[in-house]
């Protein structure tokens, strides 16, 4: 878009309102009318401009404020609207390519995240939320599909974005998020993960085998223990795994209805929407005990015979993946255990492996970065949180300081589902704080788990009057102070991107 289009743009735009601007990397024209995002101390607004006097394409709501100037809302039916005229506001298929995810539990950060991705090679995954998080946030998939389209349209970023619904468990989480636009589907089986295995002597396990639905798997346990028994498996690059009778049999108690349940999911997906284009992740990493390689070659081999295609996996890795903290364990074990499940992945299907959890984890990506091999997708959300938290705490104190006292009363109760290793000892309360110490918070592990797990609460916990306690004042500030808010997103996730090495080193 020429400058002298912004100028105009913005010269009519004052006419109307003089407190408004327009966002520049919006504007867009398209048959004669001009799009483009306005920001209004009240928030912002599709403005539509046709120097023709021609009305806006009838399928957008809104306000003429003049003949030829049409306010339109951010809502939903003019998001499906813009998804309409310039389809690159709608999520694609990422397929195969380097991918970051990048949630956005507030709705206002996915901006600031695509801004961050610029000159990296990874492709951006925005509307990125589990079913868990969209109950804690009380927020709707549409509401979290609407929030990219308009973020893509602000930035102008033209090349694709997906989207995930993330940690589907039921075809009814794929019905209510297929309604939405999804395009990457994560199914979570780890309900159907046997974790007694570890537990179990020979007798139970071969007991367990032979109740596993066979017949469901299109399967006999014969002719399974023939496919593995005994074999060597060539994974290339002198890889090679040789799983003993003890590992197939674990495998397969501990990963055969996850097998049979992804199938299931998969069918669904495939028959229900045969004509919706989708990709599917298996994501087993909420479980209690690391995937081994022999495993996840079994599952691999497994859903490659019942031609249930990935486009990632994520498996439960050594170690401790930590929600908002950095990686804890073994990090040679680590890297060992990578080589291998991409090798694996290389095999069976050629798809990326998943991290989870992977806000924060940098001593992992600097290890992934090394060993460059494979395609890798990283899932982060909880991050973009506490930066919108740390922006509260540089720009209203008073807030911040309630929060403080709230998350830690809320912290023993909303920790439960979470894999997680802080305490309350040590918290502090917040009149110990100064001002200038409140945003050294988000450097102790401790305070920063605590508000990790505490967002659905202080997002949506209402007083007794019905009303939201902190949501309003929280959004306002960040709304007020968005330059603030988005350079710490900015700043973040350019360290987040940066150890990969795929950001050219002179634009870090
Ligand atoms: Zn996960």
């Amino acid at each position: 878009m020429t400058d002298r289009t912004y100028h105009t743009l913005n010269t009519l735009l004052k006419r109307s309102d003089a407190d408004a601007r327009v966002l520049p990397a919006s504007v867009r024209m398209q048959q004669d009318v001009v799009y483009a995002l306005v920001q209004k101390p009240s928030g912002k607004e599709l403005l539509i401009y046709s120097a023709k006097k021609s009305s806006p394409p009838a399928v957008f709501n809104g306000r003429h404020v003049e003949d030829d100037l049409f306010f339109a809302p951010l809502n939903a039916s003019n998001a499906a609207a813009l998804r309409e005229v310039f389809p690159w506001t709608a999520p694609v298929l990422v397929g195969n390519a380097n991918s970051f995810g990048f949630g956005d539990r507030l709705g206002n950060a996915s901006a600031a995240h695509l801004r961050s991705l610029e000159e990296s090679s990874f492709r951006p995954v925005l509307a990125q939320q589990s079913i868990r998080e969209m109950d804690r946030t009380q927020r709707t998939p549409q509401e979290v599909m609407d929030c990219a389209t308009w973020a893509v349209f602000e930035t102008g970023y033209t090349k694709g974005f997906g989207s995930d619904a993330d940690h589907l468990k039921t075809t009814a989480d794929i019905d209510r998020t297929m309604a939405a636009g999804f395009t990457m589907y994560t199914i979570d089986p780890s309900d159907y993960v046997d974790n007694r295995v570890v537990d179990m002597d020979l007798d139970a396990l071969k007991q367990a085998f032979a109740e596993l639905p066979w017949s469901e798997l299109k399967d006999t346990p014969e002719a399974f223990l023939n496919r593995y028994v005994g074999r060597t498996f060539d994974l290339g690059h002198g890889i090679t795994l040789n799983p003993s009778e003890d590992d197939i049999l674990r495998a397969a108690v501990k990963y055969g209805r996850v097998v049979l349940h992804t199938y299931n999911m998969f069918t669904y997906l495939r028959t229900a929407y045969a004509d919706k284009p989708s990709e599917v992740e298996l994501s087993v990493d909420e479980t209690p005990h690391p995937t081994t390689p022999e495993e996840h070659l079994i599952v691999a081999a497994e859903l490659q015979r019942l031609n249930v295609a990935l486009v990632s996996l994520a498996p439960r890795f050594c170690g401790d993946f930590e929600k908002g903290i950095d990686f804890k364990g073994d990090l040679k074990a680590f890297k060992d255990e990578y080589l291998l499940h991409q090798a694996i992945a290389g095999s069976y299907g050629n798809y990326k492996i998943s991290i989870h959890s992977g806000s924060d984890k940098f001593q992992v990506y600097a290890a992934i970065g090394e060993l460059n091999v494979g395609t890798v997708h990283v899932k982060t959300a909880g991050t973009s949180y506490l930066e919108a938290l740390r922006a509260i705490s540089m720009t209203n104190p008073s807030l911040f300081r309630e929060i403080i006292t709230f998350a830690g009363e809320r912290f023993e109760t909303d920790k439960k589902t979470y894999h997680i290793s802080a305490t309350l000892e040590g918290y502090p309360s917040e009149g110990d704080l100064t001002e200038e110490q409140l945003p050294d918070l988000f450097n102790d592990d401790n305070a920063r788990q605590i508000f990790h797990v505490t967002y659905g609460s202080v997002l949506t916990s209402t007083s007794s009057t019905g009303k939201r306690i902190f949501y309003e004042r929280f959004m306002q500030t960040l709304h007020v102070n968005a330059h603030v808010y988005e350079a710490c997103l900015y700043r973040h996730f350019r360290k987040h991107l940066a150890p990969f090495q795929i950001i050219p080193a002179q634009a870090q």
